[in-house]
């Protein structure tokens, strides 16, 4: 009696399960058949040892023992070529849900042979060269064994879709290595190699199937976005409710700061081992900036509602320093809230860009009626926008700027509008400019505007009319595109535009915060010979010595800077805005007011020695052929 190769199986067998034993699973359908697959192959192993030891005391044994031994054996045979499969079907499945009958004719191979296993005749072999057992009970087995790998070959290649490559191959060959070992086996009954088989077919789907590590989010210790979304895959599909639980950092940028780029998964990492003391629930790492639970039992949800209430949370980094992270905790509840994977994880990218629409007093928010209808506010906006840019949509108004010294019209700012199709309404750039720059269709929009401006003072040779230039916005977002200058210089020159002719306007913020690129990109304007604009000066909180180091032509000081002015009591805004302007024009800069509504405004700033002025007392924003005959009429061309 030699059990060395059984006991080689055994110990591959336990260093498999050992280590999917230690490691984050998740808990889903297909983890769990998995894990019975696992499981009967393991107790096939056991099983198959013992039938050894019976069978080479059959004389001194309890035949009922020895037989029992071998049920087992070849029982669990069955089953782990059954779990297999459903394993493989599982995968291959987005509805988990079967027919009865689907299910029926998929249980009825293992039924009769199980039926056989119980109540089958088996046989031993006693010779001088070995012992093994056949009859028919075994006969039966490996005939539904059969069944089962044609059927597991038969969704492997049917529904090829939902493996990888990688996987069909590791199911292929663990399934080939054991068939070939069982054929081996057939011809040469005392070898007993079926538990090499088995456990080396385990080895090698395990190995490059469902490994647990598959799920796992190394640097936070949680589970990864892909398991994520696998977890909500399942509890969609299983339409009863569910509540996810988000936590949210706000303060990225601070905590990037403070201790590195790299620390905000530190601090997810920290805070989910924090939570796992409240709750047993698995979490994951479902953004960059976010960790979530998905909780299914009513109960539970609200016990850890209450706790996370009181739940504080404070990040302890290498050296010792202690860090309050500003966390926002958002509850969405499902299929209310969000029907699909898809709706769960466009309503967290909506939070985490637009986090203010939490705030609330509580601590923990749950997401509401209005939340939703806010995302599908902008979900709504998104496809106009998305439609404008494909037909052409866009208009672009004028709105003119009066030179205060020449006492004419000199040039305009391009504003674009967007219409809602309908209610034939505009809707405020000051609504869809931050949404085409959230979802990324800010570069097409801002070089759409660009064109047909440029194509605008070609076709109508503007500069005859007495402007000088036009002034065009350049989102922050989109100033960092690298390739900016290149694109706008092919306008240019398509429709044979001076770059001095061109004015681009960058607000304050977007000159500070986005660095380098959009620096280089201004130089590499510049030196075509466009000009810049400052806008919106006075509304960010910016240094001023920004303006030493990028250098603009022009300022635009904003409305909030000059409107206080003219209200009661506003000497001390009068005393900044006199001294904006004196230290604009010492610096070389030439000044735009905007906002002007009102005669007694373009007086005083006249007098200050502001060049420009912009505002509805001369004109709101007004279709190009509408600007053209205006400044003839003002200009007396
Ligand atoms: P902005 O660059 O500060 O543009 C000036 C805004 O003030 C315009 O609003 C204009 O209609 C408004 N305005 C002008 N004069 C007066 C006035 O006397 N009183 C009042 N109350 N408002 C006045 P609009 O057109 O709604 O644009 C809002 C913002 O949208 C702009 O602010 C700009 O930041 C952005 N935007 C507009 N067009 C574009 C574009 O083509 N590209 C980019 N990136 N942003 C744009
Ligand atoms: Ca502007
Ligand atoms: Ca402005």
């Amino acid at each position: 009696m030699d059990i060395r190769i059984q006991l080689t199986a055994i110990v591959i067998m336990s260093i498999i399960v050992w280590n999917y034993a230690r490691s984050k699973r998740l808990p889903l359908i297909t983890t769990r058949v998995f894990g019975i697959f696992l499981m009967t192959s393991g107790i096939n192993l056991v099983a198959e040892l013992a039938t050894i030891d019976t069978i080479y005391h059959i004389e001194i044994i309890d035949p009922l023992l020895n037989r029992f031994c071998h049920q087992v054996f070849i029982g669990t045979l069955n089953l782990t070529i059954f779990w297999l499969h459903m394993y493989v079907e599982y995968r291959a499945k987005e509805q988990k849900r079967e027919s009865v009958r689907k299910f029926l004719i998929r249980v009825t191979p293992l039924t009769i042979s199980m039926l056989m296993v119980v109540f089958g005749p088996l046989y031993y072999y006693i010779g001088e060269d070995g012992r093994y057992s056949y009859g028919p009970m075994a006969m039966t087995v490996y005939v539904s064994i059969f069944i089962y790998v044609c059927f597991t070959v038969r969704t492997l290649i049917a529904k090829a879709d939902y493996f990888t490559k990688e996987m069909r191959i590791a199911i292929l060959s663990g399934i080939t290595v054991w068939l070939v070992i069982a054929i081996y086996q057939l011809i040469h009954p005392t070898a007993l190699l079926s538990s090499m088989g088995v456990s080396l077919m385990v080895l090698i789907i395990y190995l490059s199937y469902e490994n647990p590590r598959e799920y796992a989010d190394f640097e936070t210790q949680t589970l990864n976005p892909r398991a994520f979304h696998l977890m909500l895959t399942e509890h969609t599909e299983s339409k009863k409710r569910f509540y996810v639980i988000n936590f949210m950092i706000e303060d990225v940028e601070v905590i990037q700061n403070m201790f590195g780029y790299s620390e905000v998964v530190k601090v997810l990492g920290q805070m989910a081992k924090s939570l796992g003391t409240l709750s047993i629930e698995k979490i994951y790492h479902s953004k960059s900036n976010m960790i979530s639970m998905v909780i299914s039992k009513e109960k539970r949800y609200h016990t850890l509602i209450q706790k996370l209430e009181n739940w504080d949370f404070v990040y302890h980094d290498e050296k010792g320093i202690q860090y309050k992270p500003k966390c926002k905790i958002c509850v969405i509840e499902c299929p209310k809230y969000a029907k699909s994977v898809d709706d769960v994880m466009h309503l967290l990218d909506y939070l985490k860009k637009n986090p203010q629409i939490l705030n609330r007093s509580s601590r923990v928010v749950e997401i509401g009626e209005e939340v939703i209808r806010n995302k599908n506010y902008v979900s709504k906006v998104e496809g106009l926008i998305r439609t404008a840019l494909d037909t052409d949509g866009l208009d672009v108004y004028y709105q003119p700027i009066y030179a205060a010294k020449e006492e004419c019209f000199v040039s305009a700012e391009a504003l674009v509008r967007l219409k809602d199709t309908e209610t034939l309404g505009y809707i405020s750039p000051e609504i869809f400019i931050p949404i085409a720059e959230q979802k990324g269709l800010i570069g097409e929009l801002g070089n759409q505007v660009f064109e047909k401006v440029c194509r605008f003072a070609r076709e109508k040779e503007i500069w005859k009319y007495g402007i000088k230039y036009i002034e065009v916005n350049i989102s922050g977002v989109q100033g960092i595109d690298q390739d900016l200058p290149c694109i706008l210089k092919g306008y240019m020159q398509k429709y044979e535009i001076t770059p001095e002719f061109i004015n681009i306007e960058i607000t304050e913020t977007a000159s500070t915060k986005t660095g380098d690129m959009l620096k280089q990109n201004m130089e590499q304007l510049r030196a075509l010979g466009c000009h810049f604009s400052m806008d919106d000066f006075g509304t960010g909180y910016s240094n001023l010595s920004q303006m030493a180091k990028v250098h603009f032509e022009l300022i635009k000081l904003d409305k909030s800077l000059i409107w206080p002015c003219f209200e009661e009591g506003g000497t001390e805004a009068k005393v900044i805005l006199e001294n904006s302007i004196n230290m604009i024009l010492q610096l070389g800069m030439k000044i735009v007011a905007e906002g002007v509504e009102k005669e007694e405004q373009v007086q005083m700033l006249t007098k200050l020695g502001v060049n420009y002025l912009q505002g509805y007392f001369f004109s709101k924003p007004i279709p190009d052929e509408q600007y053209l005959a205006f400044v003839q009429q003002k200009n007396a061309f």
